[in-house]
């Protein structure tokens, strides 16, 4: 009952808070986004030319694109609307371009948006390290609005081309396929990238520097490319090679890779890293020439799967996105460095896990965060990946490896729920996961364990405390160790604050070990 209700208080909570996303969602889904931008030297005022593929799901006599409006020198500024040849009225306030448009369900338009404007953010127009003048997108979480007329939602996912025109000194990196690259004149340059498959805004960006580009090696027909600021030629190939073997090892135990390619792009990317998708974004200090970036690069190669093409259907899953990333870095680095680089991985998260649930004790699924960027927290990344790696348990590896794969298979250019996940593994596993994933996803903390014993007449009694506030039911694995150094392995499930446990013991043991092999989710007290 106690996690019956605390769904429904999430539900509640979530409609309210995200009623708005919904409504237009149910509206309008956009099929395609062609951007055409203009970006100079003489200024960082964009020009852009937006045609918007729009399908109406419903009667509607207007609706909205999320743009920035100018304000104070920042910020968009909307020319014209057009559709078919005819001027659409439109308002523009704040972050909505509302178009006063009639259709009725099922129809498809194609809006066109002309504009200009200086972004405060979304696109990144700055000088890199070395003093070069640069451009790159930026868009997570919602700040792709900032520079384009978008749908700003991870759930509305769209084709996208690029047709970016700019000084011929700069090279044009843009998600999916390079269709075109053409010396306009002796000074410009018109490169035309395109992505046919699906992707959410977040992930869909340009970026435009002085680059050195090197092939790093082909995988499956997929391209992997490197693209690092000339200054950094040697060490950013040297350092981004790695993603090679990296996509190897994800293409295998996921799927087939999403994109037509990818390229690792040394960037001005407010994040360590950015996945966008076909061409992540790394910071600029990603680049060492010692390939220290290794586990950066596996995080942002698993995200093409789990964030970018298999995506979170609203903020408040983003652990789909970054706890799947970073268990699957620690899985990568399983295979390469071994069983024990791996535990220490999860001991060392297992330890920032507890210490941030001693500043917030929130539950990953937290809809009370109204700042996306607060998400980029704990729960999302160390939590998240700790439940998948409690999952695995749960189910056994095989059923794991099985789940993951049907759950990327089914929801891959689409979208899910933490719940449409449960649902996956109960289907591979045959086991009920709703407490599961109540407790370790929709509910806060961790269990506060401890644990006093005593031996008497061959039986061990083990007295069980758990002091949290919150309810957790979970098996424990406990080693009962001997004075020879002999082991016994024993399980036992704890489902209520304080228990005794008892089990035959063949001595007095030297000490009992709780969770051996590092796979609960607890503080020991
Ligand atoms: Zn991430």
């Amino acid at each position: 009952m106690r996690y019956l209700l605390t769904a429904l208080c999430l539900l509640l909570t979530t409609s309210a808070f995200a009623q708005k996303h919904y409504d237009r969602l149910a509206a309008i889904d956009i099929q395609h986004y062609r951007f055409e931008l203009t970006l100079t030297d003489e200024s960082d005022k964009i020009n852009g030319i937006a045609t918007v593929d729009v399908l109406f799901k419903k009667d509607v006599s207007s609706f909205q694109l999320d743009l920035k409006k100018e304000n104070n020198g920042k910020g968009m500024k909307v020319l014209t609307v057009m559709s078919d040849n005819k001027k659409v009225p439109f308002a523009h306030e704040d972050k909505k371009l509302t178009l006063n448009y009639t259709a009725k369900a099922g129809d498809r338009a194609k809006i066109l948006v002309a504009y200009e404007g200086v972004p405060e953010t979304g696109l990144i127009i700055s000088k890199n390290k070395y003093g070069d003048r640069t451009f790159f997108g930026d868009n997570w979480p919602d700040r792709g609005h900032h520079w384009l007329p978008v749908v700003d939602h991870p759930s509305d996912k769209a084709t996208v081309e690029w047709i970016v025109t700019a000084p011929s000194h700069y090279q044009v990196i843009g998600n999916g396929r390079l269709k075109e690259r053409t010396n306009i004149n002796a000074d410009i340059t018109l490169t035309h990238w395109q992505s046919e498959v699906v992707l959410p805004t977040k992930v869909m960006v340009i970026g435009a520097a002085r680059f050195a580009i090197q092939e790093s090696g082909e995988i499956y027909d997929i391209s992997i490319s490197s693209w690092v600021y000339p200054q950094d030629r040697e060490k950013g190939f040297y350092d981004y090679a790695q993603a090679v073997p990296v996509m190897d090892w994800f293409i295998n135990h996921v799927g087939p890779y999403p994109y037509a390619k990818l390229a690792n792009v040394q960037s001005k990317t407010q994040f360590g890293g950015m996945e966008n998708a076909s061409n992540i974004f790394y910071s600029e200090k990603s680049v060492t020439g010692n390939r220290t970036a290794e586990g950066l690069i596996a995080h942002e190669i698993a995200h093409q799967w789990f964030g970018n093409s298999a995506s979170e259907a609203n903020w408040h899953h983003a652990w789909l996105s970054e706890g799947f990333a970073t268990y699957f870095t620690n899985l990568y680095m399983e295979q390469k460095y071994g069983r024990e680089n791996f535990v220490g991985r999860e001991k060392e998260q297992r330890e920032q896990i507890i210490a941030f649930s001693k500043q917030q004790r929130v539950p990953i699924v937290n809809p009370a965060i109204e700042n996306y960027m607060n998400l980029l927290n704990t729960n999302s990344y160390q939590k998240g990946g700790w439940v998948l790696h409690m999952l695995r348990k749960k189910v056994g590896d095989e059923n794991f490896w099985k789940g993951i794969q049907t759950y990327y298979d089914q929801y891959k250019l689409s979208n899910a729920y933490t719940e449409d996940l449960k649902n996956v593994f109960e289907g591979v596993s045959g086991l009920s996961l709703d407490q599961f994933f109540a407790q370790w996803v929709m509910q806060a903390g961790q269990p506060e364990l401890k644990a006093d014993w005593k031996y008497k007449g061959k039986k061990l009694t083990v007295n069980f405390t758990q002091s949290q506030a919150e309810d957790f039911i979970f098996d424990l694995e406990v080693d009962v160790v001997y004075e020879d150094g002999s082991t016994e392995r024993k399980t036992v499930r704890l489902d209520r604050k304080s228990q005794e446990w008892t089990v035959d013991a063949k001595e007095k043991p030297a000490k009992i070990v709780l969770d051996p092999d590092t796979w609960l989710l607890f503080e020991q007290k």
